[in-house]
């Protein structure tokens, strides 16, 4: 397998989550639809971040990626293979998760000791030489003298300190994923940037591949070599972070740049200004952003949008890309490219 062969992929990925809605004998289930075909992969040394609102659907799929919950439809890969049913020992150790809530993510009652002691028992990782690697796991996320954090008690410590003990605790089995669900989100703002430099460390000297879950765009130019931008349950673009950033593409990734904070700016238009996200209950026909989208045309109402590459690895499901004679009939074939981004992709070439 070459170096860049993906550690961990998730193939055209679904998930519903089923809830009552009604009373009595009307009651009946729908389905929320939560994950919508997504694809990624995830390879060693490099960072992907997932960007979007709240409810887009990243949570969910870190989740299906970590096997937490298993998917309605499609695949996890690891080194190209299925995962077996049942969450198999080895592939908990590989693929290590850190929560976006440090304290609720460590046991309350014991000391950071215990909390990282755990995992090396249960994968039979200490070698009677736990103390040690405790000492050298504190250490390696920047918490020394680690005699002094390891005999406190979570609540002993600050939200950055915690988080710390969190990434440690993932690291103790010696993964080869790491899957951050929105780690800083819960963190003050001055100790943030701590927190993502170790993990941009940890990506370098550890090889990891990682999965940062955000809703900040800007913290995911900051660390990611990739980004994916999900939009109501569905992938609407991908590309190399600064092309995303310098260059999107998407409506939606447009927006939410335009909301990002930026200090040239007194106030950033806010995304609640477009309206909310919709209801995954019922999302809308054709394109899901198309009720908030500024350009949006007939057609999108109608048909989803086809997934077009724009450049070398960047990637926007938009109908503004496809040649307005071709947008009827273009999920049969390969859409053709229009204006600006038609210049750049030749521009590429
Ligand atoms: Fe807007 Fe249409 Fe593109 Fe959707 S497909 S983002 S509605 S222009």
């Amino acid at each position: 397998m070459s170096s860049t062969a993906p550690i961990l992929e998730g193939r055209n990925l679904s998930k519903y989550f089923w809830v009552r809605q009604g009373r009595g004998p009307f009651a009946r289930k729908v389905p929320v639809h939560a994950v919508d075909n997504v694809s990624v992969s995830l390879e060693a040394g490099k960072v992907t971040a997932f960007v979007g609102e709240s409810g887009a659907g990243k949570t969910t799929v870190a989740r299906i990626l970590a096997e937490i919950i298993k998917p309605d439809k499609g695949t996890v890969l690891l080194d190209g293979k299925p995962v077996p049913p049942g969450r198999p020992r080895s592939y908990a150790r590989q693929v290590q998760m850190v929560f976006q809530d440090p304290f609720g993510s460590l046991n309350p009652v014991h000391r950071v000791r215990h909390n990282l002691k755990r995992p090396l028992e249960i994968h039979h990782l200490a070698d009677g030489n736990s103390d040690a690697v405790i000492d050298a796991l504190l250490a390696r996320v920047a918490l020394r003298p680690p005699a002094h954090f390891a005999d406190r008690f979570p609540h002993e410590l600050s939200g950055g300190q915690r988080q710390r003990v969190a990434i440690a605790r993932a690291l103790a089995v010696r993964p080869r994923v790491l899957i951050a669900d929105e780690p800083v989100s819960m963190l003050d703002v001055s100790i943030r940037l701590g927190v993502l430099n170790l993990i941009a460390d940890l990506r370098k000297e550890e090889n990891l591949a990682v999965l940062y879950i955000t809703h900040d765009i800007a913290s995911a130019r900051y660390l990611a070599d990739t980004i994916v931008v999900m939009y109501a349950g569905q992938l609407v673009e991908v590309a190399p972070s600064t092309e995303l950033t310098d260059n999107p593409a998407h409506p939606y990734t447009q927006l939410l740049l335009s909301a990002a904070p930026d200090p040239e700016r007194a106030q950033p238009p806010h995304l609640k200004d477009r309206g909310a996200p919709p209801s995954l209950l019922a999302p809308p026909s054709g394109c899901r952003f198309h009720p908030r989208c500024p350009f949006a045309m007939d057609v999108c109402k109608r048909q989803a949008p086809p997934s077009v590459a724009i450049a070398e690895g960047h990637v926007s499901a938009c109908w503004l890309h496809v040649d307005p004679a071709q947008r009827d009939t273009s999920q049969n074939g390969v859409p053709a490219l229009t204006g600006a981004i038609a210049d750049k992709a030749e521009e590429k070439r």
